[in-house]
Formats: C-alpha cells, sequence, structure tokens
C-alpha cells in the first residue's frame, strides 16, 4: 500500500537535525507522493530543566516556537493543493516534569493533537537526568551510573508506564513516539531480559486509553539497533490489538522523508485520529 503520509518529522529549528528547511521537506514529501506530512519539532525543554547533553541540543529554543508554528501555517497555505502539513511538537515526558509539559500542551491547545509524547530524558538513581538517545558514549556512561544495562531499560519501561499514567489535561496528545527507543545502542549493550511483559502491559495501557503508536523507522538506519521503533514483533502484536500505527520517519534531514516504509513488518499504518477526524 501506498504510505499516505510521514507523521513524525523534525526541522531547521532542531539543533541537532540539518538546516534543511520546512520547505525543503514539504517538497521532499511531496516528491514521494505523500498526501501528509505532519512536523513534530522537539518542543523546548522546561525551564529549569538543564539538558543533560553536552552541546545542551535536545530542544528547539523557547523563542522559535511562534517562529515555528508561523512558518508551518505559511506552508499549509502555500501547498494546499499538494499535500495536507500540520504541526505539532515531540513532547518529551521528563519524570518531575509533568506539571510544566501539561502548562506547555495547554498553551497550545489543538497543536497539541498533531504531537507526539516521548521518553528521552531519565531519571538516574542519584537523582541525576541523562538523555538515553545522545551516543553510544553516553549510553555506557549511564549504564555505569545506573549499575547495569537492566536497570537503565527497568527505568524506561517504568518510566513509560508513568507517562502513560499522566493526566495531561484538556488537549492530551495521542500518539506514543519510538516506544522502544531504548533499544538504539542494544547491539552494544545488551538487556538480559527481553522485557516483554512490560512492553505487552504497556500496549494494554496504551490500547485502554485511547493512545496511538509512532511506528518509527529512525532504528533500522542506526547502526547499533537495525530495528524499527517499536520492533516488529511488538507492532506486529500492537497491530493485532488494533493500536492505531501511525507511520513515522523521524526525519532530522529532508532526504530522510518516508524512509524505511517498505522496512516495517506486514501491518497497516493509520492516518492519526488528529486528522482522521477530519476527514
Ligand atoms: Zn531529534
Ligand atoms: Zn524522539
Amino acid at each position: 500500500m501506498q504510505l499516505q503520509g510521514d507523521f513524525h518529522v523534525h526541522t531547521n529549528f532542531c539543533p541537532h537535525g540539518a538546516s534543511d528547511n520546512m520547505e525543503a521537506y514539504v517538497q521532499a514529501a511531496i516528491k514521494q507522493g505523500l498526501e501528509y506530512i505532519t512536523f513534530t519539532e522537539h518542543a523546548p525543554l522546561p525551564k529549569g530543566f538543564i539538558d543533560p547533553t553536552p552541546e545542551q541540543d535536545s530542544a528547539m529554543s523557547w523563542e522559535d516556537v511562534e517562529v515555528y508554528l508561523h512558518e508551518a501555517t505559511r506552508l499549509k497555505e502555500k501547498y494546499e493543493d499538494l499535500i495536507t502539513i500540520n504541526a505539532g511538537f515531540e513532547l518529551d515526558y521528563i519524570e518531575g516534569f509533568e506539571k510544566e509539559l501539561t502548562a506547555f500542551i495547554d498553551s497550545i491547545g489543538e497543536t497539541a493533537y498533531y504531537s507526539i509524547l516521548s521518553i528521552h530524558m531519565l531519571k538516574a538513581p542519584n537523582g541525576e537526568y541523562v538523555c538515553i538517545d545522545y551516543s553510544a558514549d553516553e549510553f555506557k556512561r549511564i549504564t555505569e551510573l545506573f549499575g547495569s544495562v537492566d536497570a537503565v531499560y527497568q527505568t524506561y519501561y517504568l518510566t513509560m508506564e508513568k507517562l502513560l499514567n499522566t493526566d495531561f489535561g484538556n488537549y492530551r496528545p495521542d500518539r506514543i513516539g519510538h516506544l522502544t527507543l531504548i533499544e538504539k545502542f542494544s547491539k552494544l549493550y545488551t538487556a538480559k531480559q527481553a522485557y516483554t511483559t512490560e512492553i505487552i502491559n504497556l500496549l494494554e495501557t496504551i490500547q485502554a486509553k485511547g493512545f496511538e503508536l509512532d511506528a518509527n523507522t529512525a532504528g533500522f538506519f542506526k547502526p547499533y539497533c537495525g530495528t524499527c521503533y517499536p520492533n516488529a514483533t511488538i507492532l506486529q502484536k500492537a497491530y493485532q490489538m488494533n493500536i492505531p500505527l501511525v507511520f513515522g520517519s523521524d526525519s532530522h534531514q529532508a532526504k530522510d522523508i518516508a524512509r524505511g516504509s517498505e522496512l516495517l513488518p506486514d501491518i497497516e499504518t493509520s492516518l492519526p485520529r488528529s486528522i482522521r477526524q477530519l476527514i
């Protein structure tokens, strides 16, 4: 089936991505024959939270929020005959900063419906926050800080459970980003357990609470991962459970739009609810 859209896309407002502007992504999407593109730039991190990455480049700046949304609206109008453009955010769930995240969601209102809830930051046992997908070297340091690879995985899945049980108020985003991002460096730092039970429990909560899943192909192209997020087995399980699976390339450069859709297992992807409701 022809892919309808790419719903997890970054932009030049992301300090760790390419400098391709949003229009370049739109043109790449049109070239690929997509009907939809949804931008999901990393929302600014909460004030009072210190980005633990060396370059402090995890997210867009507060000053850029309006500029980003404004540019999305300009492109939406310019290309409306060719493609449907929407913009939301990839929102970081950070344990201890739930109030700040909910306030941000309230402030963007319906833009939240096009957004994704993701975990990149974990709270370590010593209270320090860490970014789990920054680099293999940093992941190694994190495993030492937690005591083992498995301790990091356990905390990641526990944090995911907390995310799913958080009340995000009136504009709760529907989509959970890269559910198994913790596997990004799994070929280098392998957990002893598979966490299947934990993940199935998460899927049950996702289903019960009406969330959707980001069927994220970025992991296929990460040298120490080599699989989608979540992996094929979990994606198929989620598909059997009728959890909507929304395609996302997680592109950080225009040429990666729609990348990897042919590598997904035999599942059908869905349009996000935010868009299904409008049709
Ligand atoms: Zn990013
Ligand atoms: Zn992400």
